[in-house]
């Protein structure tokens, strides 16, 4: 499932090849699940658009876009579990899974492939769409703490909460409380404010770090280009259980919260 590092690096990937293009026509597959709004309307706001910025905002690749007459709509893409967004030539082979395809005026084509179907495609017709939650690399030090203080769930599941933070995932939660040496299951409000502020530049930290390697590949995973290698972020603690810890050798352990595994050093984390 790609991840905020992973979202930002095909955002950024796809703003260096096609801004300033223009989308001519746009095709859709015939399967329904890609498209979260119908698919007239997806094809009424993104032909004759001119593409102003590609940018990520929490796990979602927007396209800021500008109508022939000069109004905002934006095109707004969720990767899902396998969505792959490719910028190629119009002669490249249509890969078997291939659901939308935006010819551009340069002659390119980005096309949309997901095997999977967990990807979503959407638009916002007057480019109001703004995502939920703050924004992680954005957010700042007061507004990080109100965040958190005073709830009851554990801080892991409020890492997770779409509603706080946008974009932050599972494995970069747990990756993050590994170096801020907080356990996932402790309570949110049971954190100080300097663990929190600790908590922060951790977050930080580890999503810039990814971000520099071009987000860390887990499933297969490619960026705009259509080129897998992705650098993999050494992980300290996720996916490593029963592993030593790099720093004190203790065995990784692993708990599930709401629903999702968590791995934690049992002896750096309190
Ligand atoms: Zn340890």
């Amino acid at each position: 499932m790609p991840e905020l590092p992973e979202v930002e690096t095909v955002a950024r990937g796809l703003a260096k090849r096609v801004t300033g293009d223009v989308i001519e026509s746009i095709w859709l597959g015939s399967k329904k699940e890609p498209l979260k709004s119908p698919a007239k309307l997806i094809a009424r706001t993104l032909e004759k658009a001119q593409i102003a910025t590609v940018r990520r905002v929490g796990k979602q690749i927007v396209f800021d876009l500008l109508s022939p007459e000069g109004t905002p709509r934006q095109w707004i893409v969720h990767l899902g579990m396998t969505g792959q967004m490719l910028v190629c030539p119009p002669d490249a082979d249509i890969k078997k899974h291939t659901h939308a395809i935006a010819k551009l005026a340069s002659g390119r084509e980005i096309r949309f492939v997901d095997p999977r179907r967990f990807g979503r495609l959407s638009v916002a017709s007057n480019g109001d769409f703004a995502g939920t939650g703050l924004e992680p690399l954005e957010i700042n030090e007061d507004s990080f703490i109100k965040l958190f203080r005073g709830r009851k769930t554990p801080i892991k599941s409020a890492l997770l909460n779409q509603k706080l933070l946008g974009g932050v995932g599972n494995i970069y939660a747990d990756e993050t409380l590994f170096r801020a040496g907080i356990r996932p299951r402790r309570r949110a409000r049971s954190l100080t404010r300097e663990q929190l502020r600790i908590l922060r530049a951790s977050l930080k930290q580890v999503l810039k770090e990814a971000i520099r390697l071009g987000g860390s590949s887990i499933a297969d995973y490619v960026d705009a280009d259509g080129e897998e290698g992705f650098f993999q972020l050494r992980h300290r603690v996720y996916g490593r259980e029963g592993k030593l810890c790099y720093v004190c050798k203790s065995p990784i352990k692993r708990v599930v919260i709401a629903g999702r595994s968590s791995h934690y050093c049992p002896t750096c984390q309190r």
